[in-house]
């Protein structure tokens, strides 16, 4: 039987939601990003309504408006990506260098489509 431990912390399963926002990789990213009051309500819930309550345009939700779910989205690859990184290749990134990598991503790839972006960030 296949081990389906996450082969870097030894969480008992590596499924995507400990991947993408609960491993310590992924929080040390998140809470970069997520206003304090909001901390909460992001670590909550299941992957289906995690994704959609992010993703989703909802302008009643400074959280959820469009520049977020860019930002948001490239932070999602990114994370996926520093795991294979580190698991094919032994290498990892720094959470706090890669946050204004990202920023600059999602900031240009806002800027094609000719819109301010307006992100909420703490330490950028
Ligand atoms: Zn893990």
């Amino acid at each position: 039987m296949q081990d389906e431990s996450c082969y870097l912390c030894g969480h008992i399963t590596e499924d995507i939601l400990h991947v993408l926002r609960n491993r310590s990789y992924a929080k040390e990213i998140w809470h970069q990003v997520i206003p304090p009051n909001h901390i909460r309500r992001f670590f909550a819930g299941n992957i289906s309504n995690w994704l959609i309550s992010n993703l989703q345009v909802n302008k009643a939700n400074n959280l959820s408006d469009s520049d977020w779910t860019c930002f948001f989205g490239i932070i999602l690859w990114h994370i996926w990506k520093n795991r294979n990184l580190y698991i094919f290749q032994g290498k990892a990134m720094n959470s706090k260098e890669v946050i204004r990598v990202l920023y600059c991503w999602a900031k240009h790839f806002t800027s094609i489509h000719n819109k301010a972006l307006k992100i909420n960030t703490w330490l950028i």
